[in-house]
């Protein structure tokens, strides 16, 4: 017998996907990190991750730089979860600037080492991502294309991404929605949302994909408006709108960070309950690698047991 036939499972190939996990009554808590790209920045990373291991989530994703900038850098920090956590690793992976055979070759270097799952992006132009879209020429031009594409490749669980105010780019909202609901026909088990602070817009949504037929689940993103500037320039690239109220808020307080962060974490929370209490199937928060307000957020929803699916097995959520 070979040491690769004695190497342990990693733990993450053995947790259930969101997918199966929201399929069978439990809600998918979840964090998302980007690589870092310096040491100092990397020590950051490690820390959050290890705070969040101990909260036991359903997964943790990694995105990829814009433009394919952090390819190598994203696919390294996805195995290393995957074998020295105890957590299941999802790998963003976007179109922009790969052939079909370079995407080919990553999405083979993920099951290689185990991971198998992938949220299925188009990604935004290298440079101005409000620019216009050039594809590769050998490449693909829809988060559609790339799920079938990776669904050819083998078993992965599949999450996209979905807007609640509207992808910036569809013209209305019936071009969105069959847009989305395309992508989820291509073989999408999941989706995760776009950062939005006005639960109404999520329900909304929810109320058009259920009129189209679409009952593909789709985890709502919660991220924590601690700093006015921060939150502001994110708002113009995502294209979320910040409510007015919560906007002067975090203006007035932008140089008293405990209140900031107090006002953005206390908005979060709510947010997210009111989400949890109309039925949304998980939450996926976004750290900035820095865990400390998804923490506090998923601290003060004092969701009965630990969101893991191990002990959530028990106890439909
Ligand atoms: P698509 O689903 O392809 O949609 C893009 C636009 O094309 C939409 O307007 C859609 O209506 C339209 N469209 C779709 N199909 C067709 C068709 N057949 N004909 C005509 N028009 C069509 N970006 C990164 O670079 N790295 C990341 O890690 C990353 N992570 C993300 C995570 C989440 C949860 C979300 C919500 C977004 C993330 N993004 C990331 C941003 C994302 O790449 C951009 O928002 C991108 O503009 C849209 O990607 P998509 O997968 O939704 O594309």
């Amino acid at each position: 017998m070979t040491a690769a036939t004695l190497a342990p499972t990693p733990v993450a190939a053995i947790r259930r996907s969101p997918a199966e996990l929201i399929a069978a009554g439990h809600r998918s808590y979840s964090f998302e990190f980007f690589p870092s790209k310096s040491a100092k920045g990397e020590r950051t990373l490690w820390t959050a991750l290890r705070r969040v291991e101990t909260l036991n989530p359903a997964f943790v994703s990694v995105t990829y730089g814009a433009g394919g900038s952090s390819r190598e850098r994203t696919a390294a920090l996805t195995e290393r979860i995957a074998e020295d956590t105890t957590l299941r690793p999802v790998a963003h992976l976007t179109a922009v600037s790969h052939s079909i055979a370079q995407l080919r070759t990553i999405i083979g270097r993920y099951a290689d080492a185990g991971i198998r799952d992938v949220l299925a992006l188009r990604g935004d132009p290298p440079g101005d991502p409000q620019g216009p879209w050039i594809p590769h020429p050998n490449g693909l031009n829809h988060a559609a294309e790339l799920v079938e594409l990776i669904r050819e490749c083998g078993n992965f669980s599949i999450g996209v991404a979905a807007f609640p105010e509207r992808h910036p780019r569809s013209p209305d909202w019936h071009t969105d929605i069959r847009h989305f609901v395309a992508k989820c026909r291509a073989g999408a088990d999941y989706a995760i949302t776009q950062m939005f602070f006005r639960s109404e817009d999520y329900l909304r949504l929810r109320d058009r994909l259920a009129a189209a037929g679409c009952d593909t689940p789709v985890i709502p993103e919660i991220m924590p408006a601690t700093r006015y500037d921060q939150i502001d320039r994110f708002a113009r690239l995502s294209n979320a709108t910040i409510p007015d109220d919560l906007a002067t808020r975090l203006r007035t307080a932008q140089h008293d960070p405990r209140e900031s962060h107090r006002i953005g974490v206390d908005h979060a929370t709510e947010l997210a309950q009111r989400l949890l209490d109309e039925g949304a199937p998980g939450l996926h928060y976004i750290t900035l690698n820095n865990s400390s307000a998804a923490m506090d957020i998923h601290r003060a929803l004092r969701l009965p047991t630990p969101p893991g699916q191990r002990q959530r097995e028990e106890t439909p959520g």
